[in-house]
């Protein structure tokens, strides 16, 4: 049985006073939660965070980490830095970073290695754009995202993945329940033919793109969706409370 995750993607949202009343406010939102909730914040609010979930259920994310121990990598962030914080989750390959800051499939492997051997982890963004799933290419894609971003893992049990169609991120549209489902469980048997049925059955799989309250329930009642990474409505303690209790 695979255990729920609901996890929120922050972005670039919130600062330091922000995030420490929306924790304030969502809190005993989700303190009776089946499914594991996450935040992922922003690095500024990270230690704010960590104070403000102390004695909850809510687990405390980041969006990246670098892929070097230390040294001269201006602007990034070690795996040491966000261990002393407290965080135990990290988003990897999201599709923003993807998309405007070059992040690739060997970065994401690189990334997602060095979260691994540091005790963190991953949650590893794979998707397609609306251009690659009109030209048929979904599969091919979503393939090649996990053989050369998972190349050389052999332990997945740390691991998050999160199925992210592009073209439903931050615009309202969303998959369709079986569309996910079918294109999620694509991912599943990909996994395991690379790495072997037991690491496909333990993996948790997690959809992503324009979840809200209204649709939460109808995902993730899908049987190889196993969460959601939601964006917008992490933002509002209401509507991020609401997807985790989805079966309330
Ligand atoms: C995301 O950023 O991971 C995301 C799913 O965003 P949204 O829920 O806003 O589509």
């Amino acid at each position: 049985m695979r255990k729920n995750i609901v996890a929120g993607n922050w972005k670039m949202n919130k600062t330091a006073k922000e995030a420490e009343e929306l924790i304030t406010a969502l809190k005993p939102l989700v303190a009776k939660s089946k499914p594991e909730v996450v935040v992922c914040v922003p690095y500024t609010d990270l230690w704010t965070v960590a104070e403000a979930i102390k004695g909850s259920k809510i687990h405390l994310g980041a969006e990246n980490v670098a892929w070097a121990d230390k040294g001269a990598f201006t602007g990034e962030i070690s795996a040491e830095m966000l261990k002393e914080i407290g965080v135990e989750y990290v988003i990897i390959g999201h599709s923003e970073r993807r998309q405007y800051f070059g992040e690739t499939n060997e970065t994401v492997n690189k990334r997602t290695k060095q979260a691994l051997a540091n005790g963190l982890k991953p949650i590893v963004c794979v998707g397609e754009t609306l251009e690659e799933r009109e030209k048929g290419r979904t599969n091919r894609v979503l393939k090649k995202q996990i053989l050369e971003g998972f190349e050389g893992i052999t332990d997945f049990t740390n691991i998050v993945v999160a199925y992210e169609p592009v073209w439903a991120i931050g615009t309202g549209k969303t998959a369709t329940a079986e569309d996910a489902n079918k294109t999620i469980g694509y991912i599943r048997r990909t996994i395991k033919t690379n790495f072997g049925e037991e690491v496909a059955k333990a993996l948790r799989i997690q959809y992503g793109g324009s979840m809200k309250p209204g649709n939460a329930k109808e995902l993730m009642a899908e049987r190889n969706i196993d969460g959601g990474l939601i964006g917008g409505a992490a933002l509002k303690a209401e509507d991020f409370a609401a997807i985790v209790n989805y079966k309330d």
